[in-house]
C-alpha cells in the first residue's frame, strides 16, 4: 500500500504488511490484507479512520472471525484487530444500574457472559456457546433460539468516518434478526442493560443452554457457523421463520462436497472445511445450495456469512 508510512507512522498501532487473515478466522482459510494493523490507543483508531476515509484506502474490522469467510485473493487496504488492552477492558456494576456492564468491542462474548453470570447479573447467559467479539455479536446482533444480543442491548458508541465519536441508544438503532444498523465505521464498545440473579441458577441456565448448542450444532469442526440467513416467512404466514437448515435438508444436501468444503451432515446450515479446502470451495457450495433450495423451494436464501473479497467495501457482504 503506497501511502502506508503516511497513514500508520506517527500513531500507536502496530502492523502487519501482507498479513494472513485466515488463520485469524473460525474458517481458518482465505487470503492476506495489505496491512493488519493494531491500534494501541481509542485515538490512534479514530484518527486512522479518519486519514483512511480521506485517503480513500479501503478500511475493515476483524472482530473474532467466527462470521468470516475471506476470499482467497485477500482484502486490499487496512484490516484493524481490537485485541489490544485498552479493547479488552469491561466494567461490570452489579448493584444494578440501568446500564449494568459496559465492554469494549475487543471484548470477548463468551468471556464477558462468564464474568456477568459470576457477578449475578442476569440477560446475556441465552448467548452462551456464541463465539464472537463484542462488536463482531452487536454487528451481527448475533442471538439464536434464546434470544438476541439486542434484547439487552443498552447502548452503543462508534467510530465515525471522520474519526469522532458518538454514543447512540439501542432504541435509535435498527435491530433486527442478524442485523444490525450501526451509524459508524466501527463499534467502539457496548453497554448491556442486566437485571440482578441467582449466580448458581444463571450457571446452570448457562450449561443449559450450552448443552442444547452442542447436542444441536458441530461446534468442533472448521466452519462460521450458520452460513444461511433464515428465510422470512411466506407473507401473511404467523410464527417463526423457517429454518436455513432444514430447507437445506430436506433438499438431500446433507453431506454435500465441493473441494474441501463439505454442508455438514450434523447440522445442513453449517458448512465445514477440512484440511486444502480454499475460500472458493466454500462459496461454489454456497451458491450450488442456495440454488438448489431455490429450484425446490422457490426460496432464495440470504448468506448469514460475511465474505471479505477485493470488491469495494460496500459491495462485499
Ligand atoms: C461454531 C460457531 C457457532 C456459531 N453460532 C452462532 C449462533 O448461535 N448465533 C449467531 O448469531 N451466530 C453464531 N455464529 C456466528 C458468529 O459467532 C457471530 O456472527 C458473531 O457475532 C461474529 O462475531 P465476530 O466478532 O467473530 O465477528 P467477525 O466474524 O470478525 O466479523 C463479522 C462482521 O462484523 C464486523 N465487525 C466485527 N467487529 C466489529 C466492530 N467492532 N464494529 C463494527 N463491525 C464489526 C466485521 O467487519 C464483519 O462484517 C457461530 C459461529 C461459529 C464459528
Amino acid at each position: 500500500m503506497a501511502s502506508a508510512s503516511r497513514l500508520f507512522s506517527d500513531l500507536e498501532v502496530d502492523v502487519l504488511a501482507d498479513a494472513p487473515l485466515g488463520p485469524l478466522t473460525w474458517f481458518g482459510i482465505g487470503g492476506r490484507a495489505d496491512a493488519l494493523v493494531r491500534p494501541r490507543t481509542v485515538e490512534a483508531l479514530a484518527t486512522l479512520i479518519a486519514r483512511c476515509h480521506r485517503d480513500g484506502i479501503e478500511f475493515r474490522v476483524l472482530g473474532d472471525g467466527a462470521n468470516l469467510l475471506v476470499a482467497d485473493e485477500g482484502v486490499s487496504g487496512v484490516v484493524v484487530r481490537l485485541d489490544q488492552p485498552v479493547f479488552r477492558e469491561r466494567k461490570l456494576n452489579v448493584r444494578g444500574s440501568v446500564e449494568a456492564v459496559r465492554a469494549m468491542a475487543g471484548v470477548s462474548l463468551p468471556r464477558l457472559i462468564t464474568d456477568a453470570v459470576g457477578a449475578g447479573l442476569a440477560g446475556l447467559e441465552g448467548l452462551g456457546g456464541i463465539p464472537a467479539s463484542i462488536g463482531g455479536a452487536v454487528r451481527m446482533n448475533a442471538g439464536g433460539g434464546f434470544g438476541a444480543i439486542s434484547d439487552s442491548l443498552h447502548s452503543i458508541a462508534v467510530i465515525d468516518r471522520r474519526g469522532e465519536i458518538g454514543v447512540h441508544p439501542a432504541s435509535a438503532l435498527e435491530l433486527s434478526y442478524r442485523h444490525a444498523s450501526i451509524p459508524g465505521a466501527i463499534v467502539l464498545w457496548a453497554a448491556f442493560r442486566l437485571e440482578e440473579g441467582d449466580p448458581v441458577a444463571l450457571r446452570d441456565r448457562l450449561k443449559e443452554v450450552m448443552s442444547y448448542k452442542s447436542s444441536t450444532q458441530p461446534l468442533a469442526g472448521h466452519s462460521a457457523g450458520c452460513m444461511f440467513k433464515n428465510p422470512p416467512a411466506r407473507s401473511g404466514e404467523p410464527g417463526p421463520r423457517p429454518s436455513a437448515g432444514r430447507l437445506i435438508d430436506q433438499a438431500g444436501l446433507k453431506g454435500t462436497r465441493i473441494g474441501g468444503a463439505v454442508v455438514s451432515p450434523h447440522h445442513a446450515n453449517f458448512f465445514l472445511v477440512e484440511p486444502g479446502a480454499t475460500a472458493g470451495d466454500v462459496i461454489s457450495l454456497a451458491e450450488l445450495v442456495a440454488s438448489r433450495v431455490e429450484d425446490r423451494f422457490g426460496v432464495r436464501l440470504e448468506r448469514e456469512v460475511v465474505v471479505w473479497d477485493r470488491r469495494p467495501v460496500e459491495e462485499s457482504s
